[in-house]
């Protein structure tokens, strides 16, 4: 299979559908880790597909969601600056803080521009030397190698009006967190394809050893989706561990070397807060000492801010697997994606916003 269309082939689709059901003798809960495959997953209703007793739980995935209330906060106290130019994914800017969200400071006359790449950002930090532009910079691993080729050309190129707020995360430490967690009931992960192809598999095999968990990587697509959980479930039948790669024509091993070493020049691991979730170590990526000029939050002096979660969200619960979307209270009544209180609801890759576009009304 090589092209998009034969991922959704209805046919092939019912054909894995039919072998995870032979496959399926024991009750299983496994993890899709990816937002972008929670949406494939409501989307196309294969969570509706799923045999009895294999139960599906949607993971931390979602870099929108998982960025901390106090980094929402520093960006908007940031983008309310005099002469600042904030700019950011387009899913950012509804994401709600303690007080207001970015799309709110900019109707209080903030600039904060939607930009596709952080490479943008820095263009037009060049064009225009009489601002101070700033990127937010959110994501996994998939999006950290283009913030790190925008630092990367900032420092070389002396572009001085130009910083970045770092809000960068990984995926192997949260694994580790959620396993280790006493309320974990996870048993085996689909890993999320994209990330894999920049850092490769390897690192999820300590994983797969340390927890006598299968990890299977895997792409988007309904049958990218299907085929894995029946390697996932055959591992797990038969009692083995191991990292599996399902999305083989795009991921190798050993990854992307080149922006991997682009990441390691750029970046450290540090400590990081998820939101809904807390601190994880050794989960988020911060400037290392060449490329600490950049940072925003030492440039405008934003460092130090706590911030407190809306008790009514219980997106933390929703990103540990440990409840679904419609079981919040707030679910399409006071959370909907024109009124969010949590970023679930907003994101593109949220699994709340999954639910509310395609399965508002469906019993799981
Ligand atoms: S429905 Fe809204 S309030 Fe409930 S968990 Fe999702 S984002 Fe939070």
């Amino acid at each position: 299979m090589k092209h998009l269309d034969e991922y959704r082939d209805r046919r092939a689709a019912e054909r894995y559908a039919a072998l995870l059901a032979r496959l399926t003798t024991k009750p299983w809960t496994v993890m899709e880790v990816c937002g972008g495959q929670t949406h494939s997953i409501v989307r196309f209703g294969i969570d509706r597909l799923l045999p009895e007793g294999l139960e599906l739980v949607h993971g931390p995935g979602c870099p929108v969601c998982v960025t901390p209330l106090e980094l929402i906060d520093k960006a908007v106290e940031i983008a309310l600056k005099p002469g600042v130019v904030l700019c950011s994914f387009g899913d950012m800017l509804r994401v709600p803080g303690s007080t207001k969200s970015l799309l709110q400071a900019k109707g209080e006359g903030a600039q904060v521009r939607i930009v596709y790449s952080p490479l943008d950002a820095l263009d037009l930090a060049r064009k225009d030397p009489s601002v101070e532009v700033v990127f937010f910079a959110v994501g996994f691993e998939t999006t950290a190698p283009a913030t790190a080729m925008a630092a990367q050309q900032a420092l070389r190129l002396g572009v001085k009006n130009f910083s970045l707020l770092v809000s960068h995360v990984l995926v192997p430490p949260a694994l580790e967190a959620l396993m280790s967690s006493g309320k974990n009931r996870v048993q085996g992960f689909l890993a999320a394809g994209h990330v894999c192809a920049v850092m490769g598999t390897e690192e999820y095999e300590p994983i797969a050893e340390k927890r006598r968990v299968p990890i299977v990587v895997t792409g988007f697509e309904p049958v990218d989706i299907l085929q894995g959980l029946c390697l996932l479930v055959r591992q797990l039948e038969r009692g083995e561990h191991r990292v599996d790669n399902q999305y083989a024509r795009v991921v190798r091993r050993g990854g992307n070397r080149p922006a991997i070493e682009l990441l390691r020049e750029v970046f450290e691991p540090c400590r990081r807060k998820w939101r809904g979730i807390g601190p994880i170590e050794s989960s988020g990526l911060r400037f290392t000492a060449r490329y600490a000029q950049l940072d925003a939050e030492r440039r405008f002096g934003v460092a130090e801010r706590e911030a407190q979660e809306p008790a009514e969200c219980i997106a933390g619960l929703v990103l540990q697997g440990l409840k679904k979307p419609r079981e919040c209270p707030a679910f399409a009544g006071r959370c909907t994606p024109e009124s969010p209180l949590g970023a679930p609801m907003v994101s593109s890759e949220g699994a709340c916003a999954a639910y509310y576009r395609y399965a508002r009304e469906k019993v799981s």
